[in-house]
């Protein structure tokens, strides 16, 4: 069998308990043969309090030293990790990003991978070792640390896959797959099976934070198939892969293609906490399916809320959209149902 890239975030290593069931998974799928490399992230929030610690230091951290801060979580994770699986009699080695030679240019705080010498790699997973790379990070030409943008990880995943050629890289999370919109947002988004390298871009590009976006390009250009799926619970998840040619009956995932949909924009609404409740609840208790939904930056304290509904249930979600914006003092509902190629 061949080699598995398995990618863990925040949420799946969160804790001892969690990394121990991560090590778990990581057994699993040794003993059904595969060879296994992982990429782990920064447990649980970590990321997020280093990058408030250099804010909390200094306003304007410089790139060099705030890269060198905030990509010490994934070396916590990788190191205890591989003490877990070796707790559990699987041999196993971590390596930091410049260990695992994934040379960078010199953005340190969004770099580009330029190269990957992964041999010695090869060698590890060869003997039988699991081998466990720190997400998010690499090193530049001068050997300085580099990080990949917020959500590199996945890249990192993806990245170590191609070059090794793997079978598939497998992204652990903590959702059950890859959804028509976030699961957390919008309560009757559904899982979708497959999706196309093209349709996970266009949904990254819309903010889906699910994978992050140069992963998904990467993944695309160098054919990987990747799979998103829950490190909480057993399931098939979501395979992203180009689509399979003669497919009997092609799934389309309407993300983005959806022509029998119409588009709505609330505008100029106070940006609070539990504003885009306020504005969905009585949509949804209308019994009307929301599909896509983009909330702007908020400018001034306001911000535009659009989203996607069935063109049958146009003029209904206009009505109660009119009297939540009255409630809320929203600048104005605009409305579009003529155009059929949405792209929020
Ligand atoms: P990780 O820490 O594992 O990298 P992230 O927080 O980066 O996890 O990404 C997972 C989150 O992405 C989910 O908790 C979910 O709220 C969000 N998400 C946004 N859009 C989607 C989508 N279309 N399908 C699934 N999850 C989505
Ligand atoms: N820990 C990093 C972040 O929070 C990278 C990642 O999780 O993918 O952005
Ligand atoms: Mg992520």
């Amino acid at each position: 069998m061949g080699i598995l890239v398995l990618k863990f975030g925040g949420t799946s290593v969160a804790n001892v308990e969690r990394i121990n069931h991560v090590a778990d998974i990581v057994i699993k799928k040794r003993k059904e043969g595969h060879s296994v490399a992982v990429v782990v992230s920064a447990m649980g929030a970590e990321t997020d309090r280093l990058v408030e610690l250099a804010q909390a230091i200094n306003s304007d951290p410089h790139p060099r030293e705030y890269a060198c801060l905030v990509s010490t979580g994934e070396q916590v994770s990788m190191a205890l990790l591989a003490l877990a699986l070796m707790a559990k009699g699987q041999k196993a080695r971590s390596y930091t990003g410049k260990q695992a030679k994934i040379l960078t240019d010199d953005n340190h705080r969004k770099a580009r991978i330029i190269e990957m010498d992964v041999e010695h790699i090869k060698q590890d997973l060869d003997a039988g070792e699991v081998v466990v790379v720190a997400g998010f990070q690499g090193y530049n030409r001068r050997g300085d640390i580099t990080t990949l943008g917020r959500g590199g990880s996945d890249t990192s995943a993806v990245a170590l896959a191609a070059k090794l050629n793997a079978d598939e890289c497998q992204i652990y999370t903590d959702v059950d797959g890859v959804y028509t919109a976030d699961p957390r947002v919008v309560l009757d988004a559904r899982r979708m099976e497959r999706v196309t390298f093209e349709e996970m871009l266009e949904l990254a590009s819309l903010g889906a934070k699910v994978l992050q976006i140069r992963a998904v390009e990467f993944a695309g250009k160098y054919n990987v198939p990747l799979r998103v799926l829950s490190s909480f619970e057993e399931g098939p998840g979501t395979l992203i892969t180009y689509e399979e040619k003669n497919m009997e009956n092609p799934i389309v995932s309407g993300v983005a293609y959806n022509r029998n949909e119409a588009k709505v924009t609330i505008r100029g609404v106070p940006d609070r906490p539990g504003v885009a409740n306020h504005i969905l609840g009585p949509v949804s208790s209308a019994g009307i399916e929301v599909d896509m939904i983009i909330q702007n930056i908020s400018e001034d304290g306001c911000t535009d809320f659009t989203f996607t509904i069935n063109r049958e249930d146009y003029k209904a979600t206009i009505d109660i959209l009119e009297r939540t914006a009255s409630e809320l003092g929203a600048r104005e509902v605009l409305g579009d149902i003529k155009s059929r190629n949405y792209r929020l």
